[in-house]
């Protein structure tokens, strides 16, 4: 019985400091907002949230003919923000490409960013992460009838999409040490347009993304994943205050059956294995 009433008691003050940040705004005191004990940028107690997404990685983030956002990592950023205390019409939506998060979060043209950004050691560096919220697995997806490559050694010589700012294309030419011939892309959409017409021999990146465009594009992902992508949701370098209560409301997400939920509205016929427990979280740094 105990550990509902405590939490209820935060969620509440989370939501009281909210409101008291609207009062502030309204009297123009707005400064006091979103500003950490020792005056340190946090997402914590903001009134409003700017939330970088992808705009097209279908399942994931997805803009829609009416400029509506939707995907797997919109629903999570929703349930961030609302367990921060930030209803949805407080949101802000933008598109943010691999090429462009590390800058967005510095420069504050987002707060916060859900985009299957991968927590790695070197952007650690630039960036606090909360989460994992997911651990996606790195696989390959390529031509229809293409039974030559079944595993990432096979990428040796082959064509494959490299999406400015993204990981994926060095696990296999850097850490995998495989001489894949890298081609430059914006983004995965465009990676997956390359592949129909040609240009590319092969997408290898992760599976949640694959498994999203699996169904409206021709392709065969070979089933071989290679490494664990942990998801983070990005936060500004320093805020630790953020971070800690993005990592409460994951665990809340998982425990309370929203992850599992959203897990399967998106990827239930994907075909994928779902991991329905709470990931071990990084810890904020
Ligand atoms: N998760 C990988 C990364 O963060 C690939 C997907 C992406 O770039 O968004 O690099």
């Amino acid at each position: 019985m105990r550990a509902p009433r405590t939490r209820s008691i935060r969620v509440r003050s989370i939501r009281g400091a909210a409101l008291a940040c609207t009062v502030l705004s309204a009297a123009g005191l707005l400064s006091a907002c979103g500003l950490g004990g020792a005056d340190k940028p946090t997402i914590a107690h903001k009134h409003s949230l700017t939330i970088g997404v992808k705009a097209d990685q279908p399942s994931l983030g997805v803009k829609t003919k009416n400029g509506t956002y939707e995907g797997f990592d919109v629903d999570v950023a929703t349930y961030i923000a609302a367990r921060l205390g930030v209803p949805k019409d407080r949101i802000t939506w933008r598109t943010t490409n691999s090429s462009v998060r590390e800058k967005a979060l510095a420069d504050g043209t987002v707060d916060m960013i859900v985009a299957t950004y991968s927590i790695t050691a070197k952007r650690k560096r630039t960036v606090t992460f909360a989460g994992p919220y997911y651990v996606a697995h790195q696989d390959t997806l390529v031509a229809p009838g293409d039974a030559a490559v079944r595993d990432v050694r096979d990428l040796k010589g082959r064509k494959i999409c490299a999406v400015t700012g993204s990981n994926s294309w060095r696990r296999v030419i850097e850490e995998r040490k495989t001489a894949a011939v890298p081609v430059q892309a914006p983004t995965y959409g465009a990676c997956m347009d390359d592949l129909a017409a040609g240009r590319l021999d092969a997408v290898s990146t992760d599976d949640l993304i694959l498994a999203g465009f699996a169904a409206g594009h021709p392709g065969k992902i070979i089933n071989a994943p290679f490494t664990d992508e942990k998801y983070g949701v990005g936060l500004k370098k320093g805020d630790l205050e953020g971070c800690e209560q993005v990592n409460r409301a994951i665990t809340a997400m998982y425990q309370d059956g929203t992850a599992a939920r959203l897990l399967r509205k998106w990827f239930g016929e994907s075909g994928l294995k779902l991991t329905t427990s709470v990931p071990q979280f990084e810890g904020c740094s």
